[in-house]
């Protein structure tokens, strides 16, 4: 226990022996059927996160799994986008219910409840947590067999929340090749450790380019540590994503769902094995 215990848990980080892990689970809404939720989260932000749920989403819808993405990114949600999603949530007096994209995906997100989609979230810390827990409590989710959870960079007030409130499966990690310094990685592998959630994969995107007359993949940003990162640490799953700008093309125009090739596919089928 730290020396200034204030014996609130709920605002603090430290992971004693006094604290009770499950007494934080809150049950999602009471008409929503969730079989498995695994997060995707990074050390910071711009690394491809967002993308990287969004493909594991489409990939998941695609093998015929009743899929969900929570986009817990309050402040910078890039889901609906990605989605090609412009509708707004409804609501039917005992819960909302979320926006379904194209393949059926069910989607909540911040930008699918403002009026207008570039409006910005200028708000404090604990009052963006509760509205991505409300996503967890208030919102429901049909028959999902599995949802993935887009959340924030870092280990801020909301991926604190997330994974002190939600039965997580999982988590995945998304990282870049110069992100791999090791540290980035290292501080979410450890907040996982501490809060008790296994690590089911690591995702580098932005891996390497593939030469556009030869196909030889080119490492423009020096040879991948991640194979070595995943043994380190015991994470049994790695994929590669390059950069590719037909994914930011698919992403821009909101087809990601209609992308030929899905880069997290194997990826997706080893994570779903390791599902306990
Ligand atoms: P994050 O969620 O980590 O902030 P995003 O997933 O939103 O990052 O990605 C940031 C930008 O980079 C987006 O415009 C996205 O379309 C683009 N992007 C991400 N990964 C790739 C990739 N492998 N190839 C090409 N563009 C990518």
């Amino acid at each position: 226990m730290s020396e200034n215990c204030s014996h609130d848990c709920s605002s603090c980080k430290e992971s004693c022996s006094s604290r009770d892990k499950k007494s934080f689970i809150k049950s999602p809404h009471k008409l929503s059927d969730i079989k498995k939720v695994i997060a995707v989260v990074s050390g910071k932000g711009g690394v491809g996160k967002s993308m990287t749920c969004a493909l594991l989403a489409a990939a998941s819808q695609n093998k015929g799994k009743v899929t969900a993405v929570m986009d817990a990114d309050i402040t910078g949600p890039s889901i609906p986008k990605m989605f090609g999603i412009h509708k707004h949530a409804t609501g039917d007096g005992t819960g909302i219910l979320p926006v379904v994209s194209d393949s059926g995906i069910q989607v909540m997100s911040m930008n699918v409840l403002l009026e207008n989609e570039d409006e910005p979230v200028v708000w404090r810390g604990s009052l963006i947590a509760g509205t991505a827990l409300q996503f967890w409590t208030d919102v429901i989710w049909t028959g999902v067999d599995i949802m993935f959870i887009d959340m924030p960079p870092g280990t801020g007030d909301v991926p604190l929340t997330v994974f002190q409130s939600i039965p997580l499966d999982g988590i995945i990690i998304v990282t870049s090749p110069q992100d791999l310094v090791g540290m980035i990685v290292k501080k979410a592998v450890n907040m996982a450790n501490m809060m008790n959630v296994p690590i089911l994969g690591i995702v580098e995107n932005m891996s390497y380019i593939k030469c556009p007359d030869c196909g030889r993949k080119i490492s423009v940003f020096g040879e991948s540590g991640v194979d070595a990162i995943a043994l380190e640490n015991g994470i049994p799953a790695v994929a590669k994503i390059p950069i590719d700008p037909e994914l930011t093309k698919a992403a821009d125009s909101g087809k990601i769902e209609e992308l030929e090739h899905n880069y997290l596919s194997d990826f997706l089928d080893k994570i779903v094995k390791n599902l306990k």
